[in-house]
């Protein structure tokens, strides 16, 4: 690292720590970008200047928001909203909601950055925002989460349109809440529109969004492994999380070969050393998105598989692709050490942000591929594009149709990040390459557009 580079870091990271007091999450995504975009600065001062840096950190909007509801017996609960609309350089806002009991401030802004770049990196035109709640769907019953979606949309929706802010699904957001908030808007709008994506497919939604995101992983991780003439093909591969993104990335792994040996979710982990079959991921599929249970009852339907409980990570067993699907930071540098002491080849993040900046760099250091949630689990926002585009020319496509346009997108952003990060010996930093195109992109758009 020149010494430009290294006192522009410390300096800008001073100014955002005190400017954004408390903020960790925020502050760790942008430092990430900031090391990995510090050059291009040097190489083009005219963006350093123009102070690009300084506005893409800064969100355009930051919406904060009460949300009153009352639960079955009758008592009345009050959750905090939030919309940050981060960066509309390139489109619409876009980006997912999030209902989990961790959500913040910092949360929400670290996600709206990184889905700034994200965006940038599908060629589809889409800016970035995150929005969500500290809400906690688990144990909540259909009315009362019906009532919570209801409440949350009544304020959303002053704020978002089909041409202004598309939000979408995340952690505690599936099918049934985009129902809920669908349907709230549109009798407050009285409007039938593309505003929210993840609908469902015979009101407006994409075929294969559900998968997207899963699937997309499983794709880049198929040209990362290319680049090493290794495939899925008789790989062991240790998935953590059991909702929506790792489900569908668990099941391409399987149908691309693969023997899939854990999921898991926040109390625990269960390996099933036989792999997981089309049977068991059906079983998963109707625990966890229809009876909303644990995935610790796995193993009572299958016994040959262990469960392993007191919030342990999977990162322990031995396996050739590791594919983090969770939440932020769950994999730290004790996980990494074990991956790689372990002979796992290849990591490819599905959640945002799974990985600790020292896990990253243990990882880096071993040379194995590694992959950013920014571009490996761009898939999922990618198809959200396509739901925007087939509800603007009110067609559907096959899915046969959105899966060639997931597969072209996965590709070209791979094609970005080896295009940016690949180095002198050959390796490829996909996180450099993923967060310099991603930059250039918006940073090129903010430019064309004068001082806004
Ligand atoms: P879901 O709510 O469907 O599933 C989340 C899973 O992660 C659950 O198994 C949950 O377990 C587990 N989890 C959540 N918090 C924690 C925690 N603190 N520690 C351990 N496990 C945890 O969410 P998604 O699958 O949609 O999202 C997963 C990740 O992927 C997130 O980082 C999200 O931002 C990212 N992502 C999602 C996209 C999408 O299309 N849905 C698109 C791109 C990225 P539990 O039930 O115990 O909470």
């Amino acid at each position: 690292m020149s010494v430009f580079t290294d006192r522009y870091i410390k300096n800008f990271m001073a100014e955002l720590e005190a400017r954004n007091p408390g903020e960790s999450e925020f502050h760790q995504a942008v430092r990430e970008v900031l090391a990995s975009v510090a050059p291009c600065l040097e190489e083009y001062p005219y963006l350093l200047e123009n102070k690009i840096m300084e506005r893409m950190v800064e969100p355009e909007r930051v919406i904060i928001f009460r949300v009153p509801w009352m639960d079955d017996a009758g008592e009345i609960h009050v959750n905090r909203g939030f919309r940050v609309q981060m960066n509309s350089a390139i489109g619409p806002y876009k980006g997912g909601i999030r209902f989990h009991a961790s959500v913040n401030l910092s949360i929400m802004k670290f996600l709206a950055f990184e889905q700034t770049f994200k965006n940038a990196l599908t060629t589809l035109p889409m800016g970035g925002a995150k929005g969500g709640s500290d809400f906690n769907p688990r144990g909540k019953s259909d009315a009362e989460v019906m009532r919570f979606c209801q409440s949350f949309m009544t304020e959303l929706q002053r704020h978002i349109g089909q041409d202004t802010d598309v939000p979408a699904g995340d952690i505690g957001v599936g099918g049934r809440e985009i129902g809920f908030l669908f349907g709230q808007y549109k009798r407050l709008r009285d409007e039938f529109s593309g505003t929210l994506t993840g609908k469902g497919f015979a009101w407006g939604g994409s075929s294969l969004r559900p998968e997207a995101t899963g699937y997309g992983v499983c794709y880049f991780a198929s040209q990362m492994l290319a680049t090493r003439g290794e495939s899925f093909e008789g790989k062991t591969v240790v998935v953590s999380g059991a909702g929506n993104v790792a489900q569908y990335a668990a099941a391409k792994a399987m149908r691309l070969g693969a023997k899939v040996v854990t999921l898991s979710d926040s109390d625990g982990y269960i390996w099933d050393p036989d792999g997981l079959d089309e049977e068991k991921f059906a079983y998963v599929q109707q625990l966890k998105n229809v009876i909303r249970g644990r995935i610790k009852e796995y193993v009572q339907k299958y016994p040959s598989a262990k469960y392993f409980g007191d919030g342990a990570k999977p990162w322990s067993v031995k396996c050739d692709i590791a594919l983090p699907c969770a939440t932020q930071n769950e994999l730290d540098a004790e996980g990494a050490r074990q991956l790689v002491a372990n002979g796992c080849i290849c990591i490819t993040e599905g959640a945002n942000m799974p990985t600790t900046p020292d896990a990253i760099a243990i990882i880096q250091e071993a040379k194995l591929l590694y992959s950013p949630g920014k571009a490996s689990n761009a898939g999922g926002v990618a198809v959200s594009g396509l739901e925007m585009t087939q509800n603007s020319i009110r067609q559907k496509w096959t899915p046969e149709e959105v899966d060639a346009h997931l597969r072209r997108i996965m590709s070209d952003i791979h094609d970005a990040c080896t295009r940016y990060g690949t180095e002198e010996d050959g390796y490829v930093n996909y996180v450099k390459g993923a967060n310099t195109a991603g930059f250039l992109k918006v940073a090129g758009a903010m430019m064309d557009q004068g001082l806004v």
